[in-house]
């Protein structure tokens, strides 16, 4: 009974916060989307050229204030990219929380490296700085020509935290670790593009960082990714790595290394410079919807609503609720009973190191993960939600 009263207050909330049925984020498209799209169909650039892709990238060089903005295909693209760059090699670990999207565990496989599973923080969701400094303390050895696992003897190729559902990790204190350990450090901002960590956008801190722009992320092209990072040198070579490592010349094919076709098509990045345009209304939009659930729960019983740390403005891109550890029971009737109701509601990920496919990687005790792995839940996100009018024109 306790149980089955407890759930319905969870909808009972939801329900307050939202008037209609709602899925967990749907893209917005009230800006310039078909204006510039539209330019591309009627000038034929829709593919390789066109002028589109430069000046999503100006934007979002400018948006994040990183140096550099090279646009790719999607963010598991990107994420790759950076991890070759950055000079993760074949029989190379990588850091990387075992809580995220199986794209980062991915793209460290398409290196031939493994992943390297490290715990995640109650408070962030994302990697835990003090308990990766004690693991590296434990295994960790810095060589002249690199960092290696004694345990394994294999080298660490480089740390790469995720900002889960647009909430920084507390970036100082990793870099700080990386630099103490000479680690590169990459960031998996897919999720965090309007995040700021003490006032400076995520995906500035490492070497590089990776976003993307899926249907379902903040802002969307379609498909599409980009590489963010300060360094000239490193964003040339993303540049030229992604578009077949074709040498300038005006008829000759010659390419000079074994180049990617990850380049971003004109027509998706003109779909983005229309969204980059709405992102600071769509953030205002979100993080105001997160205050109304933030109020909603204040007070609720086994249950808290994710609110960003001291340090971050978050976008809040994905909002999450966390149960207590003792109500791990109720999450599937809320999961059941919500989506029962038209109110899109998802666990979060499987942890990595939980899936056969990653199960044999080296990895450090991930007690938070696998009890944060039961107690996500994802809850309906998109901008506009929660006016509590209807959205109709
Ligand atoms: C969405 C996402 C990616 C991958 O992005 P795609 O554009 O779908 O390839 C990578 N990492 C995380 C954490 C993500 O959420």
């Amino acid at each position: 009974m306790r149980k089955r009263a407890e759930s319905l207050a969870i909808l009972q909330s939801l329900r307050s916060v939202l008037t209609e049925p709602a899925v967990l984020h749907a893209p917005s498209f009230e800006g310039n989307e078909w204006l510039y799209v539209k330019e591309c169909l009627d000038t034929g650039w829709v593919s390789s050229a066109g002028s589109y892709v430069e000046r999503f990238e100006a934007m979002l060089a400018k948006y994040t204030g990183a140096r550099r903005a090279v646009a790719v295909v999607n963010g598991t693209a990107a994420l790759h990219i950076c991890m070759l760059l950055a000079g993760v090699k074949k029989n190379d670990e990588v850091l990387i929380p075992s809580l995220t999207f199986v794209a980062t565990a991915n793209a460290v496989s398409y290196c031939g490296a493994l992943p390297h599973f490290i715990e995640c923080a109650e408070e962030s969701l994302g990697v835990d700085p003090a308990k990766l400094e004690s693991h590296l303390q434990r295994i960790a050895e810095v060589r002249a020509d690199g960092t290696y696992n004694r345990t394994t003897g294999r080298r660490i190729g480089a740390v790469v935290p995720m900002h889960t559902f647009g909430h920084p990790v507390d970036l100082d204190t990793l870099a700080e670790v990386c630099r103490r350990f000479q680690l590169e450090l990459l960031e998996d901002a897919a999720e965090s593009l309007g995040s700021c960590y003490k006032g400076r956008h995520t995906g500035t801190f490492g070497r590089a960082s990776a976003l993307s722009f899926n249907g379902n992320k903040v802002i969307t092209t379609g498909g599409g990714g980009a590489i963010l990072t300060n360094d000239d040198e490193f964003a040339d070579a993303a540049k030229h790595l992604t578009t077949t490592a074709k040498l300038p010349h005006r008829w000759e094919f010659v390419h000079d290394l074994i180049g990617y076709n990850y380049r971003m098509p004109n027509i998706n990045a003109a779909l983005g410079c229309a969204q980059l345009e709405q992102l600071p209304g769509f953030i205002e939009q979100k993080r105001s919807l997160a205050g109304l659930y933030r109020t909603a729960f204040e007070g609720a019983a086994g249950v808290r609503f994710f609110s960003e740390a001291p340090y971050a403005r978050s976008n809040y891109w994905l909002n999450a609720l966390i149960l207590e550890e003792s109500r791990v029971d109720l999450r599937d009737e809320i999961l059941e009973l919500t989506n029962q109701e038209g109110i899109m509601t998802r666990p979060v990920w499987t942890p990595l190191h939980l899936l056969p496919i990653y199960s044999g990687c080296p990895r450090m005790e991930l007690p938070v993960t696998e009890s944060l792995g039961r107690r996500v839940i994802n809850i309906p996100s998109s901008p506009g939600l929660g006016k509590g009018g209807s959205p109709c024109p």
